[in-house]
């Protein structure tokens, strides 16, 4: 079976190389002139690690990863500890998977490395395709063109297999925006940071924080609600002052590290409606190309790779069958997925309630039936996408 995957992204890769493990004849097609991640970190839960151990990159995702002790839930002005849940050992032994901060150009690299060169075509954005007979055909800007038993769009939240299948429809801006910024290790060494996942809560705004790059650099990332956003570039450069004043009052270690930024870029957050249908024919979505989420459960990338498993797993089962396959992957997919990014949405409103009984209701509830601890977030971290 010959597989065409559209995007070489996290999900894409990824899915190309749990495709090729499954004996499938997989072909990456990725518009840009090479594989390229934007300046930032990422957060690869167990649910998602676990599937990338499967392929044999245990140790490249040591070398590249940063392990983190914890998620360090904490208020806004005076840094009190709202909760604070294990990522580390007790995380690995229960889930049997750990849990990842990487910079994100090095878990690309990890996946684009683990790739046959052959497979991996940069240079070829899809314009069109056509579904003929039992065969789809991919036609590229460069001229070239290529052809299929099944064809997978793994292009991002802009996709264009999407529109090619379903019609244009642009993503809706949430209403928040993130301010990132990578700082180096040197320039903070007096905040002392502890190597975990801290997320600060506060009025109409929070900040993420973790180390990457194997502990060499600080990735922040800084979402405020916003209001209208009319730009159609998605990650301007923005101003390191606009983000210290948006944060002022903010304790010390936020304004800390805001005021170190050596540059800071705005990511305006987009998500999706959820779709109504992921395939048609031969031709299936997965990443954020379908269930675009905004970022407040750090499971975007997680869910494109859980995307990639059990496409795998299906394929592998029903290689006669490939529209049925498709049918059963996005009956197992499409629920989790679409809760996730229910669940993202709802943290949005979580973190950014201004003091108030709202608030202390929040605060309460966090510290005393803690939805990051061991047993309540199993239903995330224990799920094997693979197992379908
Ligand atoms: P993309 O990464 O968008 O990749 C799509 C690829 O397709 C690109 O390489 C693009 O060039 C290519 N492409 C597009 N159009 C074409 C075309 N026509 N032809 C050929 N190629 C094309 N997720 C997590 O799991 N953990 C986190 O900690 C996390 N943090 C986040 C923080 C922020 C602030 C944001 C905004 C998101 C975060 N996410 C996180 C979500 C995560 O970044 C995305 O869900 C993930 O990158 C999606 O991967 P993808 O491969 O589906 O799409």
């Amino acid at each position: 079976m010959r597989v065409a995957i559209v995007g070489g992204g996290i999900g894409g890769l990824s899915a190309a190389l749990q495709l090729l493990k499954a004996g499938l004849d997989v072909h990456v097609y990725e518009q840009a002139p090479r594989i390229a991640e934007i300046g930032a970190g990422i957060q690869i839960s167990p649910n998602a690690s676990r599937l990338l151990l499967r392929l044999g990159l245990g140790s490249a995702m040591e070398a590249a990863g940063v392990r983190p002790r914890a998620v360090h839930q904490r208020r806004w002005d005076d840094g009190r500890t709202l909760q604070r849940a294990p990522l580390g050992s007790e995380i690995e032994a229960t889930f049997g998977a750990p849990y990842y901060h990487f910079h994100r150009a090095d878990l690309a690299n990890l996946l684009a490395g683990a790739l046959p060169p052959e497979r991996l075509h940069v240079g070829h954005k899809l314009i069109d395709l056509a579904q003929k007979s039992e065969r789809v055909v991919a036609r590229f800007e460069n001229g070239a063109l290529s052809e299929a038993d099944l064809l997978v769009g793994a292009d991002g939240i802009h996709s264009r297999v999407r529109t090619l299948l379903f019609g244009p429809e642009k993503p809706r801006f949430t209403g928040c925006v993130a301010w990132r910024g990578l700082v180096p290790a040197e320039r903070i060494k007096r905040l002392d940071i502890e190597i975990a996942s801290h997320n600060w809560m506060g009025p109409d705004g929070h900040v993420v924080h973790y180390w990457v790059a194997g502990g060499r650099m600080m990735n922040v990332v800084c979402v405020v609600e916003h209001g209208a956003w009319t730009n159609e570039s998605w990650t301007d450069k923005g101003d390191v002052g606009d983000v210290l004043a948006r944060y002022e009052g903010w304790h010390p270690t936020v304004r800390g590290l805001i005021g170190a930024f050596p540059e800071t870029f705005i990511w305006a957050l987009h998500d999706r409606a959820e779709l109504p249908r992921w395939s048609l024919g031969r031709v299936t979505l997965l990443g954020d190309a379908c269930h675009p989420m905004l970022p407040m459960m750090a499971q975007g990338a997680a869910q494109s790779i859980e995307d990639g498993a059990a496409l795998a797993s299906l394929l592998k089962a029903m290689p006669d069958d490939i529209e049925g396959a498709l049918a059963r992957y996005e009956a197992v997919r499409k629920p989790r997925a679409t809760k996730l990014q229910q669940a993202s949405a709802a943290n949005r409103a979580r973190f950014h309630l201004h003091d108030g009984p709202e608030q202390r209701k929040r605060d309460e509830a966090m510290a005393t039936s803690g939805d990051r601890s061991v047993a309540n977030i199993g239903w995330l971290y224990g799920h094997d996408a693979a197992a379908v």
